[in-house]
């Protein structure tokens, strides 16, 4: 009982102590489980309705002179076949997500060092062309590079904090720094961009402490987009042998963050739905209100390894829209027809 009263607090207050993030996180009974996800399911309702917001994710460059643990791009791994759009082509296979529906474009990559002036001459052109959103995500930039892509017209930017615990982050980014992701997160939103941050679930010596911390970094942050997704691990990084991430412990940390932050889109992650069949149905039954399809030409899809066994590898763009909008309908939920901004606007 006494958990149950902490999920209702959760639901009147929208706040909850680090402590009360843990009990929640260390809840087994299935019962209360299930009462925890149909909570978040209806905090959803209220504040998103039953839209769906489909953001379409063009993968242009798997290029990275990063070295993150987890991540199959990392520079180390040299079984990899790179590749890396050009300008050109990032422009029309965008136009054509526009023309299936999407109303905004996601334009990710690894850290390639992808000319700035260049990313920004492709938001310029595709806000010329077509009425969609862009959300940009790749990685850590200069301040500059920002602020010339807000000036070119991009509404959002993506940028995973992964863990709030310092010394995993530094451990898993070699060469990285924590401070450098939050003080990053938190200028894009100064600069007006839709902000979006996330964690992985499942890291190796990541402690349910540490997720409670993401948690409240999120809310700290208000952050208008969270991206929660399992770990997964990949063949060619240093974490090969370790565990995945569980679908309940990604669906746990997905119904209490919509429980704290009622007004956050939250995607039902790719990577949940790559661990589990009904992944990201799921998901969508315990908060989440976005999905994220794969608009990447087909040819390249394999090659964009963030982790193995990724869904959706062999369809087109076109298969992928209509598989997804039927995934939604049969949950009863309907793909939205906005843009899907941040409400916290
Ligand atoms: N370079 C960009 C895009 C990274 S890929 C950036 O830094 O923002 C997008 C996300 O994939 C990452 O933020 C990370 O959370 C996730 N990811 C990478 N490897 C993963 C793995 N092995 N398992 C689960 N998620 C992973």
């Amino acid at each position: 009982m006494e958990i149950k009263s902490i999920i209702n607090k959760a639901v009147q207050e929208n706040e909850l102590s680090k402590n009360e993030i843990v009990k929640l996180l260390q809840i087994e009974e299935e019962e209360i489980l299930e009462y925890l996800y149909q909570q978040a399911d209806k905090v959803r309702k209220k504040y998103h309705g039953d839209d769906v917001h489909l953001r379409g994710i063009i993968e242009f460059s798997s290029y990275c002179k990063r070295d993150c643990y987890y991540c199959g791009l990392r520079k180390g791994n040299n079984v990899l076949k790179r590749y890396q759009l050009k300008t050109e082509d990032i422009i029309t296979q965008a136009l054509e997500g526009v023309k299936l529906g999407y109303k905004t474009i996601v334009l990710q990559s690894g850290e390639d060092d992808y000319d700035a002036e260049k990313i920004a001459y492709i938001v310029k052109e595709i806000k010329a062309k077509a009425d969609t959103a862009i959300t940009l995500c790749v990685g850590e930039r200069s301040f500059d590079d920002y602020r010339l892509w807000k000036e070119a017209g991009a509404d959002r930017y993506l940028l995973k904090h992964e863990t709030a615990d310092k010394d995993l982050y530094q451990r898993l980014h070699p060469g990285m720094k924590y401070e450098d992701r939050i003080e990053r997160l938190i200028f894009l939103k100064e600069l007006g961009f839709q902000t979006g941050s996330g964690n992985i679930i499942g890291l190796p010596g990541q402690s349910q402490e540490s997720l409670a911390e993401d948690i409240l970094l999120f809310k700290e942050l208000k952050m208008d987009m969270i991206g929660i997704g399992p770990f997964i691990p990949h063949q060619e990084t240093p974490l090969k042998d370790e565990n995945k991430g569980t679908v309940e412990m990604t669906l746990k940390v997905l119904a209490i963050t919509r429980l704290l932050l009622p007004l956050s889109h939250l995607p039902a992650t790719t990577a949940l739905g790559s661990i589990d069949n009904y992944g990201r149905q799921k998901a969508l039954q315990a908060g989440a209100n976005v999905v994220m399809p794969n608009i990447t030409a087909s040819k390249y899809r394999s090659r964009y390894e963030i982790y193995p066994a990724k869904i959706c590898i062999e369809e087109k763009a076109a298969d992928c829209r209509q598989c997804i909008g039927g995934i939604i309908n049969s949950l009863g939920r309907i793909v939205a027809i906005d843009r899907g901004d941040s409400l916290y606007i």
